[in-house]
């Protein structure tokens, strides 16, 4: 794991909201610190949605915003095509607590507008806003009420068609090796041309974001932007598809980048509900260590020949019912049988290990109950609860104590729910205990 890249920090938001500070750690002798006071220190990644529905609906617009927020999205991003949309922030602002960013394409004014009714940054195309004067219009709206833009070099919209010949002949030297080289060449060279005129207005609080549905083009775009721009990284890969697959390309590209120490604030896209973005981009930095967690931490066993109770079901009970009541970092692992579950969940906090559909029970280490399968989801939860009290009142410690499980004998205490299991056959859908196809 690399050390985050140092970028100039941009601040994102108003006293109401909480400022969300993206990127940091420029030296502060560097050219681009102008106007920075002191040395800046690198703010954790922050995740960032975009709601799905039409900003001037204003009514539904504030719920998604507030069901969004409430899923653990730090900024959230609205469109706003038209001036009805634009018309209806400063009432959307006014009933939420997150900082809000508007999404600019094809209008200026929109921008302006946006601006005009307090959102907290703007997002600018320079594929679709290229006239020099309006783009100096909004940087100077925007340096007036100290407000950062980000500048998206989407691979969809920054193609300039009218002379893409000639630009790929001027830039297709330069990354001539990498099969992206011309698309590299065309964002770097926009960025460049675009983030000029933003300095030539003395103009700093920047983003940049260089998305593709391509994660190869992803991982290479931004790692050459990372060397030429210290500014924040927007990660993204943009038209991921549905979720299943949008998952695998997003985590691949932004996962990769993240551990180079490039990027800091990301957005997952899926074509669904923003709220797997929000909770897939978080799962995501806890997994990379790039932010504490927040809940509970799910360790399951894989399940294999061994499995002694319908595990695929009392796994997403369990996850289900974490997510709504624990909200310690506790490891809790779900084990479908006691042969090589103990060391499978070595460091869970809270641990049930199963067989003949029993389950038995342990918390640090410490056996509290066997329980009948059909009780294990509520004792357990009790059992994560309880803890979670003990933890808040500072009883325990969360990993004080390893689990250090001597297997029970699965043909002594729990028996060996095989041939019962076979017999009736496990709830799975796709699945079946002795692995023939279900009715
Ligand atoms: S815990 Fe048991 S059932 Fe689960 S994968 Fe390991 S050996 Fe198989």
């Amino acid at each position: 794991m690399q050390p985050r890249n140092p970028t100039r920090p941009i601040f994102v938001g108003d006293d109401r909201t909480g400022i969300i500070q993206i990127g940091g750690g420029i030296a502060p002798d560097h050219p681009l610190a102008k106007g920075l006071v002191g040395e800046s220190t690198i703010a954790p990644i922050s995740v960032q949605t975009m709601t799905a529905g039409y900003t001037h609906t204003i009514d539904k617009c504030v719920a998604e915003i507030h069901k969004l927020t409430s899923a653990g999205a730090d900024i959230v991003r609205v469109a706003v095509p038209e001036k009805k949309d634009t018309e209806a922030l400063k009432e959307i602002l006014s009933q939420t607590t997150v900082p809000i960013v508007a999404d600019v394409h094809f209008h200026f004014k929109r921008a302006l507008e946006a601006i005009e009714a307090g959102v907290h940054k703007i997002r600018l195309n320079p594929g679709n806003i290229t006239d020099r004067a309006q783009v100096e219009q909004v940087i100077d709206a925007c340096k007036e009420r100290n407000i950062p833009i980000r500048v998206g070099v989407n691979e969809g919209s920054i193609i300039e068609r009218k002379d893409k010949q000639a630009r790929a002949k001027e830039l297709g030297a330069v990354f001539g090796e990498n099969k992206h080289g011309y698309m590299m060449a065309i964002m770097i060279a926009k960025l460049e041309e675009y983030l000029d005129i933003f300095y030539d207005r003395d103009f700093y609080d920047i983003a940049i974001s260089a998305k593709s549905m391509d994660a190869s083009l992803v991982i290479d775009a931004y790692t050459e932007i990372s060397k030429r721009f210290p500014h924040p990284l927007h990660l993204g890969v943009t038209h991921a598809g549905p979720k299943e697959t949008g998952c695998i390309r997003s985590v691949v590209a932004l996962g990769t980048l993240m551990a180079n120490g490039i990027g800091d604030t990301i957005r997952i896209s899926y074509a669904n509900d923003p709220i797997y973005e929000v909770e897939d981009g978080l799962e995501l930095l806890y997994t990379l260590g790039k932010r504490e967690r927040v809940g509970a931490e799910l360790i399951a066993c894989p399940t294999c020949g061994r499995i002694q109770v319908d595990l695929f079901s009392l796994v997403q009970d369990v996850n289900d019912k974490l997510n709504e009541e624990i909200q310690v970092p506790m490891k809790v692992a779900v084990m479908g049988c006691v042969v090589n579950g103990p060391g499978e969940a070595e460091g869970a906090d809270v641990a049930v290990f199963a067989g003949d559909r029993k389950g038995i029970i342990y918390v640090q280490g410490e056996k509290v109950a066997t329980v009948g399968e059909e009780e294990i989801l509520d004792r357990l939860l009790a059992e994560c609860k309880n803890f979670q009290d003990q933890v808040r009142s500072g009883e325990v410690k969360l990993g004080e104590k390893k689990v250090d499980i001597v297997p029970p004998d699965p043909e002594g205490e729990l028996g060996s729910g095989w041939e019962k299991m076979a017999a009736t056959r496990m709830g799975h859908t796709s699945l079946t205990i002795d692995g023939s196809a279900p009715a």
